[in-house]
C-alpha cells in the first residue's frame, strides 16, 4: 500500500531528488561506514581515520584505510538500486541524485551528473596547492589494517590526501549550494540509505519536507527522518527503488 502510494507520488513528480547514503551500496558489498571498521580496521573508530587531525598525525595509516576501501568500491558493481535512480533520471530529467557516498556507483549505474556532497574515493588531492594531481589512490588490494605511504603531489611536492571531507571539514560549497536548491525546489525528495545523523547533508531532506516536497524513506530501519517522511517504506534500496520507477 505505501509502496503503491510512493510510486503514485513519484510518477506525478515533475522534479525528484534521490539522496542517497551508505546504505545504498550495502548491497554491493560497499560496507556503510560502521560495518566497515571490521577485522584488522576495528580497532580503530571513525575520528582515528577520517579526520584531518588523523591524517597529520599518520599519514600511512588514514592512507592504507582509503586505499583499502577505494580497491573496495572499486571491485563493487552498482546494484538495483542504482540501477533504478538511474532509471528514473531517465524517465523524469529532472531528477538531481544528491549523494553522501564517496563511491562511483551511481555514476558506473547511468546517473550523469550525481552531486558527491562528501567528495570522492577517486579524486585524490593535495594538502598544499589542492591540486588535483594525477596519482590515484592504489587500484591493487591493499592488504587489511596495512599502512600505505600517500603520494607527494607532482606540482610541489606535499602530501597527497583523499578527496573526501572529513569529519569536522566544511562540504564543497558549490555541491552544498546546488543539493540546497534542488531540495527547496522539488517535489519529491527520496532518501534512501542514510542514518540522516550526519550533518549539515542531513538537513537536504529536511529542507524539502519544509518546502512542501513529500518526502519517502527507504530505510530497512528506523532513522530520525522518519519524523519528516510522508510516506516510510522499511527494505532495502535494491529490492524497493525498483518499483518506483514511472513505467
Ligand atoms: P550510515 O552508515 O550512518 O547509515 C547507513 C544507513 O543505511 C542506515 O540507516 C541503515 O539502516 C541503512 N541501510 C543499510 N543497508 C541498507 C540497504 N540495503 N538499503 C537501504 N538502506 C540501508 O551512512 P550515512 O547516513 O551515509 O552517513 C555516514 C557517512 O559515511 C557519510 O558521510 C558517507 O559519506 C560515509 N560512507 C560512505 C560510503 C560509500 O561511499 N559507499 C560507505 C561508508 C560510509
Amino acid at each position: 500500500m505505501s509502496l503503491e502510494r510512493a510510486a503514485a507520488l513519484v510518477a506525478a513528480a515533475r522534479h525528484v531528488v534521490v539522496f542517497t547514503g551508505a546504505g545504498m551500496s550495502a548491497e554491493s558489498g560497499v560496507p556503510t561506514f560502521r560495518d566497515d571498521l571490521t577485522g584488522l580496521w576495528a580497532r580503530y573508530d571513525a575520528g582515528n581515520l577520517a579526520t584531518p587531525e588523523a591524517f597529520h598525525a599518520d599519514p600511512d595509516l588514514v592512507w592504507g584505510w582509503y586505499a583499502w576501501r577505494a580497491a573496495r568500491a572499486r571491485a563493487a558493481e552498482p546494484n538495483a538500486g542504482h540501477r533504478a535512480v538511474a532509471a528514473l533520471e531517465a524517465a523524469i530529467p529532472a531528477t538531481t541524485v544528491v549523494t553522501q557516498n564517496v563511491d562511483d556507483l551511481h555514476e558506473r549505474a547511468g546517473s550523469t551528473a550525481p552531486i558527491h556532497l562528501h567528495g570522492s574515493l577517486f579524486a585524490p588531492r593535495c594538502v598544499g596547492d589542492g591540486a588535483h594531481p594525477a596519482a590515484l589512490i592504489d587500484a591493487e588490494e591493499p592488504d587489511e589494517g596495512r599502512r600505505i605511504a600517500p603520494p607527494r603531489c607532482v606540482t610541489c611536492g606535499a602530501l597527497v590526501r583523499p578527496g573526501v571531507v572529513w569529519f569536522g571539514e566544511a562540504l564543497p560549497e558549490a555541491a552544498l549550494h546546488a543539493a540546497v536548491a534542488a531540495a527547496a525546489g522539488c517535489d519529491v525528495l527520496l532518501t534512501v540509505g542514510t542514518s540522516g545523523v550526519v550533518y549539515p547533508a542531513a538537513e537536504i531532506p529536511r529542507i524539502a519536507a519544509r518546502a512542501g516536497a513529500a518526502v519517502i524513506q527507504v530505510n530497512p530501519d528506523a532513522t530520525p527522518l522518519d519524523a519528516v517522511s510522508t510516506v516510510n517504506l522499511r527494505g532495502t534500496a535494491a529490492t524497493l527503488l525498483p518499483a518506483l520507477v514511472p513505467a
